[in-house]
């Protein structure tokens, strides 16, 4: 597997928060799962063996040294466990939790590209399901819901008609359950006309394949826009005040722009 530099940077930095995360057990676990099924295992990552040992041994408060541990033990072999790892698993806190993993993400097929099936609920990939531990620390999966903000900050924005000063926006995205994602972009920006400041709230609904890159990967969108108060105002504080979009909302506004459902908030 080649990976880019880019890739490379996100992969230290998911490595370096959970070579930092340290305390409640269940936390640290789906932390580590989490990784392993956006980045595959610690001997996919590493060709060096000196990288690779220390990834694996490193201490077990750490959430890291949990996926370290399962590397250990399982020998991080698909194919062959060293003997004695179905014994271990019968005791091991840990290791059936990556295990589960390791099945389901058979079961999805590395990118659902490869003869996997995406989830028969939502359609989507397993990196877009929220993990979790059961009681008993087995792995278990939910398909994600509500919307989560794309970037956790307010962007600055330029050139909106009639804009004055300086305009921000939000991004959140959703679900959709046909496989494919709602991006809702929220910008913020004040005109004002006869001395009297006005904050507008210029929303873009936008169905695509990939809720990082909206633009490059729309099937289709459409837009609205509200008045939202008085000025002067503060547009990276309104962007980042803003609670962000409802199934209401999408609902009211964006039938037009796409057919499929958002992903139910409480069945799956
Ligand atoms: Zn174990
Ligand atoms: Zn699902």
């Amino acid at each position: 597997m080649t990976i880019t530099e880019e890739k490379q940077q996100e992969i230290n930095d998911a490595l370096d928060e959970l070579a930092h995360m340290i305390g409640d057990f269940r936390e640290r676990l789906v932390a580590a799962g989490e990784f392993l099924i956006a980045y595959g295992s610690p001997a996919d990552i590493y060709s060096d063996p000196a990288d690779l040992t220390a990834v694996q041994f490193f201490p077990a408060q750490f959430a890291l040294g949990l996926l370290g541990h399962w590397s250990v033990e399982s020998g991080d072999e698909r194919d062959q466990p060293p003997a004695g790892f179905a014994e271990h698993l019968t005791w091991c806190e840990i290791c059936p939790f990556f295990e589960d993993i390791v099945q389901m993400i058979e079961e999805f097929g590395a990118d659902n590209e490869d003869g996997g099936q995406p989830c028969e609920h939502c359609h989507h990939k397993l990196l877009w399901h929220q993990l979790f531990a059961t009681e008993k620390y087995r792995a278990r999966i939910d398909c994600k819901r509500g919307w989560e903000r794309v970037e956790p900050e307010p962007t600055p924005v330029s050139g909106i008609p009639g804009q004055l000063g300086e305009a921000h926006e939000g991004r959140w995205f959703a679900l959709l359950n046909d496989g494919t994602f709602a991006v809702v972009t929220c910008t913020f920006y004040q005109s004002r006309s006869s001395g009297t400041y006005q904050l507008w709230r210029d929303d873009e609904y936008t169905v695509c394949t990939d809720p990082s890159l909206p633009g490059d990967t729309e099937i289709v969108s459409g837009g609205m826009k509200f008045s939202v108060g008085a000025g002067p105002a503060n547009t990276y504080d309104a962007a980042l005040r803003w609670t962000g979009p409802t199934a209401q909302i999408w609902q009211t506004y964006a039938p037009a722009v796409g057919e499929a459902l958002l992903v139910p908030e409480t069945d799956q």
